[in-house]
């Protein structure tokens, strides 16, 4: 029997299973496909992620650096409200190349990775969990002390195993146009019921186009109707969901959940690479495989971290649902250098400025 299984090969598992390795325990990595595809993410990270990343990830797959944001309330001929530092505030990275180096140093670390194995069920009982996954030789059965479910926004371990599921999912689209662009600023803008669409600038590897809605608000015609706004004609696309808001309880007898597969991701951005791995530390540490009643460490450990930021994160969203002209008048007030790190709301706002504002 292995001390844990973690489902899902993505940062929060791998990073999951590095540190346990890391520790000694023998850790079993179920990913249904090859590590790190299909592609659904933009990759657009906080530079805290080189804390949790094996040394040289960053000089292999950093695209772009990024010092500030312009936002538009309307498409990309309204007038620009630009938020920024002189130093760069978060990167452009390859994301599906952070994945395989993630789980690399997992390997490396002790963890035993089998992908092409698909998770289909799980069960816990008095001494363990019974894993189910189909393999390309067919079904089998692993057994291990806990079971540790990173296995993303629609997580069949959360399914199985009857935990709650996150308030919301949206529904976010992707686009890529190979011309180059080295500049260092996004744009956003807030012309999505709920969200919003983005421009990004990858380097060489040239300017991402994406947007993010509720499902009913049709973020593909969205989508094209921002590109055509643009004037460009996107070569390759992608989509993916993006969980939003916790559910009350991510853990279970013998089951913990990690990274999107419990919503730990910021609601103003829907990014959650960095909020997934320093979820994934706080399991590591307080988690020990066998004394399952370690769960309720991890439960508190990680609200502790996050939970304010997050219900943080929450309020800010609702700005992007305000009348225009009163986003107009926001932007205009509050643009300019800012000091806000962008994983950490609470670093600009108090909860009392944000409820003022926003009501
Ligand atoms: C359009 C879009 C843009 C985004 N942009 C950003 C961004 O710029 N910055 C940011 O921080 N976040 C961004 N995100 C969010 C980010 O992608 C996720 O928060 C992050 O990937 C969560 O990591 P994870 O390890 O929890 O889950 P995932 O990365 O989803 O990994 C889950 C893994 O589990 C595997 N898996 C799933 N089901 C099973 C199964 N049954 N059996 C075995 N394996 C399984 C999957 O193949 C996958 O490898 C974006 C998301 C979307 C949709």
């Amino acid at each position: 029997m292995h001390d844990v299984i973690v489902v899902g090969a993505g940062p929060a598992g791998s990073r999951y299973a590095r540190q346990a390795a890391a520790s000694g325990q023998s850790v079993l990595v179920l990913e249904r496909g090859p590590v790190g595809e299909p592609l659904a993410c933009s990759g657009h990270v906080s530079r805290d992620i080189w804390e949790r990343t094996p040394e040289g990830t960053r000089e292999a797959i950093v695209q772009n650096q990024i010092s500030g944001a312009r936002f538009h309330v309307g498409g990309p001929d309204s007038p620009a409200h630009a938020f920024y530092r002189d130093e760069t505030i978060s990167e452009v990275i390859d994301r599906v190349a952070l994945d395989r180096h993630l789980a690399s140093a997992a390997e490396d670390a002790g963890a035993d990775l089998r992908v092409e194995h698909t998770v289909v069920d799980a069960t816990e009982d008095a001494t363990g969990v019974t894993v189910t996954a189909r393999t390309p030789e067919g079904r089998a059965e692993f057994r291990a002390k806990i079971l540790v479910g990173a296995d993303g926004p629609r997580s069949r371990v959360r399914q199985s195993i009857g935990l709650p599921e996150p308030d919301e999912l949206l529904h976010g689209v992707l686009g890529f146009d190979t011309s180059a662009d080295n500049g260092d600023r996004v744009d956003v803008h807030l012309d999505v019921p709920g969200f919003f669409a983005w421009r990004i600038p990858r380097g060489e590897a040239g300017v991402e186009y994406g947007l993010a809605a509720r499902p009913e608000a049709d973020p593909v015609e969205r989508f094209e109707a921002m590109t055509d706004a643009y004037g460009v004609e996107t070569a390759r696309r992608c989509s993916g969901l993006i969980p939003i808001g916790p559910p009350d309880r991510v853990t279970a007898d013998r089951t913990l959940l990690l990274g999107d597969a419990a919503a730990q991701t910021k609601p103003f951005t829907g990014g959650g690479i960095n909020y997934g791995m320093t979820a994934a530390d706080h399991a590591a540490r307080t988690v020990d495989p066998s004394d399952p009643a370690t769960l309720a460490d991890y439960e508190r450990a990680w609200r502790e971290d996050l939970g304010r930021e997050i219900a943080m994160g929450a309020w800010i969203r609702r700005a992007y649902d305000l009348p225009n002209a009163v986003q107009r008048v926001g932007l205009r007030l509050t643009s300019g250098r800012v000091g806000v790190h962008m994983d950490r709301p609470s670093t600009i706002f108090s909860f009392d400025q944000l409820r003022a504002f926003v009501r």
